[in-house]
């Protein structure tokens, strides 16, 4: 058996009840052959950036450990976005479930299909927030810097994005 990788996903919903369907999807995601989930965020409300005229989105982020080889990992998660309805309309748009592999041990991935570290991570406070929740000690494997870090960082030059922990 190949050895275990850490990988943290990032889940988003804004349709349905999306709480609800964020938490569905990490009990998905164990149930999945070949991943364990080992820590789940809080979850989160986002202001949705890129298409404005939709409602506010409910992120979190799962830590996990797999064997599976990354490209296999994707086409499980894809598979789970499409078990929960999911519909490619709109980049960026409205959806069901998105499910994004956000780093896989300190390995990069640069294939067609998938880019790894996820190449908007650093710049997304709704990705941040919850990761240095989960994982103070992570480092970005391209940028060797913290969640906490590149949130500094962002704060500095990004003022529009909202993250608010999720009421209840
Ligand atoms: P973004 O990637 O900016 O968060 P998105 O999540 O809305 O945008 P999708 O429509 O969900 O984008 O995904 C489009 C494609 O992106 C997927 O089919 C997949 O092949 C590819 N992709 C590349 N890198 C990754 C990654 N790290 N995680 C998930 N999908 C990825
Ligand atoms: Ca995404
Ligand atoms: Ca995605």
């Amino acid at each position: 058996m190949d050895p275990m990788e850490q990988v943290f996903i990032g889940i988003g919903s804004n349709r349905g009840d999306p709480a609800g369907i964020c938490r569905d999807a990490v009990g998905a995601l164990d149930r999945t052959g070949s991943v364990r989930v080992l820590r789940m965020s809080s979850l989160y409300r986002s202001k949705p950036v890129g298409v404005l005229d939709q409602d506010w989105f409910v992120n979190g982020v799962a830590s996990c450990e797999t064997d599976l080889e990354p490209l296999e990992l994707l086409d499980r998660v894809l598979e789970i976005e499409k078990a929960f309805g999911r519909r490619r309309l709109v980049r960026w748009g409205p959806r069901t479930l998105d499910l994004d592999l956000l780093c896989y041990g300190r390995r990069r991935v640069d294939h067609w299909r998938l880019t790894i570290p996820h190449p908007r991570l650093h710049r997304r406070l709704f990705v941040l927030v919850p990761l240095a929740e989960i994982a103070p000690d992570w480092v970005h494997p391209g940028r060797q810097l913290t969640a906490r870090q590149l949130i500094d960082q962002l704060m500095k030059q990004d003022h529009d994005q909202v993250v608010v922990p999720l009421a209840g």
